[in-house]
Parts: C-alpha cells; structure tokens; sequence
C-alpha cells in the first residue's frame, strides 16, 4: 500500500516537472513575468520619488517655521529685558533671554563665531551697525534626519526608476525569446500550439507514416472544415474564437476511435487519420465527429457548430500523402458546396467536377471583364389586363464552345470566385441603360448576397440610375431572404439606403427558403415574388391554393405588390388571379428575351382580362 502511495507520488512528481519544463509552460512563465515586472517596478519607484519630494517639502517648511519662532522668540525676550543695543551682556542678563526665549546654550559675542549646528541672529544699533551676534544650539537634530531620510529615499527612487527601465527591456526580451522558443520546440514536436493537437506538418507526418506501414490495410484521411466559423470570430474576437476551437480539439478527440489521430491543420480546419478502417468505418467515423459537433458550446453564448467533412482512402484514392490530402480536399470542397454539416467521401467525379469548375471559373472571368455577357428580359404582365408594367433583367453567358450556360451554373461560381460585384454592376447598368427607352414599365435587377455587403452598392445604383437617365422609381431591386439571414442589421441598413434613392425592393423567391413573416415586417419591401415552386403547386395540392392566398393577403396587408412567378398554364394563371396575385411572370406569358425582342412587346397587352390571347403574333415570337 505504501509502496503504491510513493510510487503514485513519484508519477506526478514527474508528471508535474515535465508539465513545468514544456514549452507552453515557459510560454506562460515568461508573458507573467513580463506582465507583473512591467508596470510593478516603475510603480515603486515613482511612488518613493514622490515621498522624497513630498517628505522634502514638508521638512524645509518645518525647519523654517521652527527658526522663524526661535528668532521671534529672541526679539520678544530683549524686548522684555528693555536691552539697549551693547556689546557687553553679562551671565544674569544672557541667562534671562535665554529662560524667555527658550534658546539653548544662549552666548553673546561682538564677533561672528560661526559653528555647525549653532544659529546666529545679528543685534544691530540704532544705526542698524551690527554690534554682536546671538547664537544658540539649533536643535535640529530632528529636521536633519529628515533631510537625510529623503534625500536616501530620493536616491533610491531614481535607482529604482533605472532598474525598473533596465529590468523591464530585459524581461521584455526574456518573454520574448522564452515564446520565440516555445514555438520552436513547438514546431520542431509539431505540436499545434492552441489545441496542443499535432500541427498540420505532425499530420503529414503520421499520414505517411500510416502509408507506409505494412501493417495497415486500410488508411483514411478525413478533413473536417467548420461551417461559418468567420461569424464565431466575428461575434467573440480572435481570442473567444480560440477558445470554441480549442473545446471543439476537445471534444472531438474524445470520440476517437483507437488507431485514429486527431489533428490541426490549419485555423478552422482539422484532420483526422485513421488506419485499418474500410470505408464505411471512415463514414462512420464521419457521423460521429457531426454529432458531436452538433452539442451546443458555450463559450459567452451558445454556439451550435457544424463542419462538412471530406474523405479519402487509401488504396483507392491515392497511394501517397499527397494525393490523399489533394483528394480528401476535393471532397471536402464538393461537400462544403452542398451546404452546412455536409459529407463527401471522393470520387473521380468529384476531380473532374473541380477541373470543370476552374475552367469555368478562368473563362467567366474573362468574359465578365471583356462584357460579354449578355441581358435578356422577362416581362412581367399585369394580373388584370394583361400589359406588360416591367420586366426582370436575367444574365446570360453563352460560350464560345460550351454554348449557353445557366445562370444557376454561372451565378454561384462568380459569387464565389470574387467576380459577382463586378458582374452584377455589368447588368445593373445595362438593364437601366435598356429600360430607360421603355417608358412606363419597371426594371427589376437581381442583387446577390455578395452585392449587398459592399459598401459601395448604394453608390454604384444611384450612378448606374444617373447615367441611364431613368426614374428611380421604375427601379426594382430583387433580393433573396439568404441576403436578410446572413447579416440582418447590415442588409437592413443597406436596403433602406436604397429606398432613400426612391427604387423598389422586390423579396424574391419567396416561400422556399425560411418565408419569416418577421423579415416582410422588418424590412423595406414593396414587392413580394412568390416563388415559382408554389406556383407549380397551384392545382396539383389542395392547399397550395390556399397558401397562396394568404400570402397575397399578408402582402396586401403590409402595403405590398404581389407577383407569382413561374406561371406555365392558363389554370395557374385563372388560380393566381383569383387569389388576388396582381403581378404575373412566366414561360405562359413570355419566355426571357434580348432586348430588341422586348422593346417590341412593350406596349401590347399579351393576355386580356377575359383570358383571351390578344397581339398573338408579338407574344408568340416570345415564346
Ligand atoms: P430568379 O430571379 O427567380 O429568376 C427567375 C428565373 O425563373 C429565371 O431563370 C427565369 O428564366 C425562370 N423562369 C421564368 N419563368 C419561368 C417559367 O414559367 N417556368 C420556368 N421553369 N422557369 C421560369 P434564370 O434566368 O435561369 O435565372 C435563375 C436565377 O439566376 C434567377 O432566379 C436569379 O436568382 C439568378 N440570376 C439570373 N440573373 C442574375 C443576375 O443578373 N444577378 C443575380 N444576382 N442573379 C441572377
Ligand atoms: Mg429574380
Ligand atoms: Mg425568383
């Protein structure tokens, strides 16, 4: 028993020491020192400086006040002794000045006879010639050690003020190099310096390792990749963000299967390696890390996290650490464009998709900033009578060898590739340049999300609308509710901003995403497009009806325009129009056109109220 106490004792003696002796240990040392030396030093000794001044000030004042009272003290005792200005006192007369003024060691003499720590006080003739001196034992004995005391005091305070300068640099650089070396044996252990995980290059390492190794049949490297983590920094800082990863490193090691390491690749990216896993031990593993990312963490608020995983496996997928890290990365990319806590185990599509998409991606860039691009337009007609009163400006990209290109291709890769603000300003001012020889109708232009949150938008529309020389109020601009979940204080700002300018604000799609009646009430909506999957509905399910009835109620409540798009048949458009829909947009009407095409529909009603086809020819061209 005791011989396990002291054993036990020993374990945590050593574990202790080494815990002392680690370079995050010497890490924290030096930053303390630095913190508590820094400021203590200097503090000390301005406070025994300024006790030397003061103790000074307060001396000198003493001593003075004391003699001014001891020479009063003098002339009140002649003048009681009614001495006539003479050289000559004798013992009975000095023995009375001395009882009156309390002076000690009284002497008299014609000269001056000057002695340390003796007083003098002249006596002078009517003349004012000086006939003899007082001069008594100053007793000031008191006042000089004083003197002495701060004086000492000030001298150590100026010593002190030179040692803390002095100690302060030197800590200063002590801390320093103690960091500049922990991170060095950080680096050269690759430990990953805030989750203590093994660092990007320790990862490396252990893959390779793991590659070659006979001994493991089976070799998965998984990439975990936090969704949004940009808003936890946003929120908490880089230090609350520090502290979500660092619970996270926790919490994820500690499902860990045997065989399997846990690391830290880069910020908010971590990578797990497993041996002698098949597959599906991999995607089960992939399971497990989403729902433990799925425990809500406090770090100052709750924050449910979550992270697309990407998979690949050796043999299948790749023979070295390289080409498992490169395809463990497609997929991760591929599941990460599939929304949040999505996972991707690679395929060969996958690389063929990527290789697709950056040549896609070169070939947007090029036609975005050589304009060639393209705008057609939809009309928009009027649910009573039938008139075109707008249309939707829609981009059209057609390549030189692939052909037409969707808008739902093209959009996302020019928002995620840093092209949207520049090809989303190309169609604002060519639709507005359009729209403005189209009198009455209104130009509606979509804005992405990416548009929204720059700055400059509000600036760029007000230019685009001067230099078109159209109406503000014939402007419609169309946003999706992505634009108001993201960043809603921002949007609200930005989108208000714009109202000032006197365009329209259009919320479209509406009723796919999360349709919240709190954003129709919130935010600066004159327009309410009601998504084309509702429209489809129309018809098919007894309720969608019903739904889209009440939607054109609220709307009409909150002051709004109502317009269904994606109207593809007569029923829809008899359905829409009963449930109050005053806008319609769709293939029934017209098909999205080039510009020539448009301005010759303009001005001919395309359906009368009696749902008969009117200006057949114009109309049928268009579709
Ligand atoms: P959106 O703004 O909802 O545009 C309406 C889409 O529905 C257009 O597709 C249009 O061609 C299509 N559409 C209209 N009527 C019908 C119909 O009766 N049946 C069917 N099946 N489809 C119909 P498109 O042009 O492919 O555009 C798709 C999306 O791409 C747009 O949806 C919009 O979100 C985006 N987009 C297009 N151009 C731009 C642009 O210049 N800027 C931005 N930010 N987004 C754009
Ligand atoms: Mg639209
Ligand atoms: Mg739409």
């Amino acid at each position: 028993m005791r011989m396990k106490a002291v054993a036990a004792a020993r374990t945590w003696w050593t574990a202790h020491r080494s815990r002392r002796r680690s370079p995050r240990h010497a890490h924290q040392l030096g930053a303390t020192f630095s913190r508590i030396s820094a400021p203590a030093l200097p503090v000390l000794a301005g406070a025994i400086l300024v006790c030397a001044v003061v103790g000074t000030i307060v001396t000198q004042r003493e001593d003075f006040r004391q003699e001014t009272e001891r020479h009063a003290a003098l002339a009140r005792a002649l003048d009681e002794l009614h001495a006539t200005a003479t050289d000559q006192f004798d013992a009975a007369q000095l023995q009375f000045i001395a009882q009156r003024s309390g002076l000690k060691n009284l002497r008299f003499d014609a000269d001056v006879i000057g002695s340390a720590g003796r007083e003098m006080q002249s006596l002078q003739d009517g003349q004012g010639r000086i006939v003899g001196w007082f001069s008594w034992s100053a007793d000031r004995a008191f006042i000089v050690a004083m003197d002495r005391l701060w004086s000492a005091l000030a001298a150590l305070g100026v010593a002190l003020a030179l040692f803390a300068l002095f100690a302060a640099l030197l800590t200063q650089r002590l801390a320093r190099s103690l960091v500049r070396t922990a991170e060095n044996v950080r680096k050269l252990t690759g430990e990953d310096a805030l989750t203590a995980l093994p660092n990007h290059r320790a990862m490396l390492a252990n893959l390779n390792e793991a590659l070659n190794s006979r001994r493991h049949e089976f070799v998965a490297l998984l990439l975990v990749d936090l969704d949004g983590f940009r808003e936890v920094n946003d929120t908490l800082g880089r230090s609350g963000g520090d502290a979500v990863l660092a619970r996270i490193a926790v919490d994820l090691k500690a499902v860990l299967p045997a065989g399997a390491v846990l690391g830290r690749f880069e910020d908010d990216e971590f990578a797990v390696v497993m041996t002698s896993a098949g597959s599906h031990v991999a995607a089960a593993l992939a399971d497990t890390l989403r729902a433990t990312l799925a425990r809500p963490i406090f770090v100052e608020q709750i924050w449910q996290i979550s992270a697309g995983i990407g998979i690949a496996q050796a043999p299948e997928d790749g023979a070295t650490g390289e080409d498992l890290c490169r395809r463990a990365g497609l997929a991760l990319r591929a599941a990460k464009r599939e929304g949040r806590a999505a996972v991707r185990r690679f395929e060969p599509e996958i690389e063929k998709e990527d290789s697709e998409r950056r040549y896609l991606r070169r070939q947007l860039e090029s036609a975005v900033s050589a304009q060639a691009l393209d705008v057609h337009y939809q009309p928009v007609v009027a649910a009573a009578g039938g008139g075109i009163v707008g249309v939707e400006a829609l981009a059209r990209w057609t390549h030189p060898t692939r052909g037409v290109i969707a808008p739902s291709v093209f959009i996302p890769l020019a928002e995620q590739s840093g092209l949207m603000r520049q090809l989303g300003e190309f169609v604002l001012r060519r639709a507005l340049r359009d729209g403005a020889r189209w009198p009455h109708v209104s130009i509606a232009v979509n804005l992405s999300p990416v548009q929204i949150r720059d700055r400059n938008l509000v600036d760029g529309v007000a230019a685009a609308i001067a230099e078109a020389g159209i109406e503000a109020s014939r402007v419609v601009l169309e946003v999706t509710e992505s634009v108001l979940i993201e960043n809603p204080d921002e949007a609200l700002v930005r989108l208000d901003a714009l109202r000032a300018l006197g365009v329209g604000i259009a919320l479209d799609d509406f009723g796919t995403g999360y349709s919240s009646l709190s954003y129709l009430q919130k935010f600066p909506f004159n327009r309410l497009k009601i998504d084309r999957a509702f429209v489809m509905s129309l018809g098919t399910f007894g309720n969608a009806g019903a739904i889209i009835q009440s939607i054109v109620t609220l709307g009409h409540a909150l002051g709004m325009k109502v317009l269904a798009e994606g109207v593809e048949t007569d029923e829809q458009r008899v359905l829409l129009r009963l449930a109050g829909c005053d806008e319609m947009q769709g293939f029934l009407f017209a098909k999205p056109q080039p510009a020539e095409a448009i301005g010759a529909l303009i001005d001919w009603p395309l359906w009368a109220p009696d749902g008969r086809r009117v200006a057949a020819g114009a109309a049928g061209a268009a579709r």
